[in-house]
């Protein structure tokens, strides 16, 4: 985390102007002779390089780390209705093997449901190294409480290093959920990804209308969570 500091005991009536003309994003606002920065605040920068020298201060606060070597493998959740698999689910397991292959990681895929033991047989001729099933009859439909549990005892159990999940409504529905009960990054709608040799995996995706291509990561917390959508990756042969 990080964060901008203002030395208000710098500024004047003066100075305060001259930091209000330097922000590109109007975030800068002169509250009665206080300096104060609003939501607008992209965090470039730019009033620390170009301001008043002095006046304004960027701290790089320390933050917790995890011990990344205990999260090893990619998993892949199977999106699936009644245990019709959803081909993005082949798509993701095709580039969870790209991506494995990079740390020389496993392919774990996270299936949940009822009465799917024989279509999680199937995944193994994609080359998935593990399937974990939780087959239960309560689980027969997706419901998010419910599901989000299952997933989170998936990673609890298994700690995958990175997730990938399908942009279907079933996806972006639990991925989130499940991210925030490990307190980890997720990135939506991923156009492109890519394994870094420490394990941190570059999220890829438009951004600010489409203008930029940012690249995301998450080197403090596990698991690592992306959402791709249908036909974006290619599915292996
Ligand atoms: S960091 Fe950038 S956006 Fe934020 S107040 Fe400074 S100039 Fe404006």
């Amino acid at each position: 985390m990080s964060k901008l500091i203002c030395h208000q005991e710098k500024v004047n009536e003066l100075i305060a102007e001259e930091l209000i003309k330097v922000c590109p994003f109007q975030a800068i606002e002169n509250k009665d002779g206080k300096i104060e920065i609003n939501s607008g605040c992209k965090m470039c920068k730019l009033c620390v390089k170009n301001g008043p020298a002095g006046v304004m201060e960027f701290v790089e606060e320390q933050t917790a780390t995890v011990d990344k070597s205990l999260w090893k493998g990619i998993g892949v959740y199977v999106d699936h209705v009644d245990g019709e698999i959803h081909p993005v689910t082949m798509e993701l397991i095709g580039k969870a093997k790209e991506l494995a292959a990079v740390v020389d990681f496993p392919v774990y895929c996270v299936f949940i449901g009822h009465d799917i033991r024989q279509k999680a047989e199937e995944l193994l001729y994609y080359g998935v190294d593990e399937v974990f099933v939780y087959d239960y009859e309560e689980l027969k439909d997706f419901r998010i409480e419910p599901y989000t549990a299952a997933f989170e005892d998936f990673v609890n159990k298994v700690k995958p290093s990175s997730l990938l999940v399908g942009a279907t409504t079933i996806g972006r529905s639990l991925a989130p959920r499940v991210a925030a009960r490990f307190r980890t990054g997720l990135t939506a709608d991923c156009t492109k990804l890519e394994m870094k040799e420490d394990t941190d995996l570059v999220q890829i995706r438009p951004a600010f209308g489409g203008n930029i291509m940012a690249q995301i990561i998450c080197p403090n917390t596990r698991p690592q969570m992306a959402t791709v959508r249908y036909k974006v990756m290619n599915a292996l042969e």
